[in-house]
């Protein structure tokens, strides 16, 4: 297995993958929708959802809404950048959990010109914003320090408290 394949899973055992894979097998996919109103932070309402609801692994499988106020952090920047005016959300991808959200955007504004990047705080609802979102409730999302990145980077593992059958 390459050393950049990164799954949380012991793949150096052979039963483990297989115990995984039955188990993802058996899961019942479960899915779950909100709106979020105007005013709403998306990143801070998404990580104040995966806390209440103790999401142990989500995905965001589609969204679509607006914004009135813009922070993405454009790549291998360290600063986040202020998009001016009002935008339209293109695109709104990520990993959910109780130990954090990572969240890419992209937007197009007025003119229909398309930014993207990582969605910092300060994103803010202008007229709504609807998302789907499917849990995995067999799996936990980690966040966890990466020395070669620098960053907090997701670690997966069997989710322990997930029943067996
Ligand atoms: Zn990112």
């Amino acid at each position: 297995m390459p050393d950049n394949f990164s799954t949380g899973i012991n793949f150096d055992s052979q039963s483990s993958v297989k115990k995984a894979a039955e188990k993802a097998v058996k899961t019942t996919v479960k899915t779950t929708a909100l709106r979020l109103l105007p005013g709403a932070d998306v990143r801070r309402e998404l990580e104040n959802l995966a806390k209440l609801e103790q999401i142990s692994a989500a995905v965001i499988l589609g969204a679509v809404g607006s914004l009135s106020q813009t922070n993405l952090r454009f790549a291998g920047q360290d600063e986040h950048t202020a998009l001016a005016g009002k935008q339209e959300i293109l695109t709104l991808s990520g990993m959910l959990s109780v130990a954090g959200v990572h969240l890419h955007m992209s937007v197009s504004n007025a003119q229909g010109e398309c930014r993207g990047g990582h969605v910092v705080y300060g994103c803010l609802v202008y007229t709504t914003l609807e998302i789907a979102i499917a849990l995995i409730p067999h799996l936990e999302f980690q966040r966890t320090f990466d020395a070669a990145t620098g960053f907090k980077e997701l670690k997966i593992v069997p989710n322990n408290s997930f029943p067996e059958s």
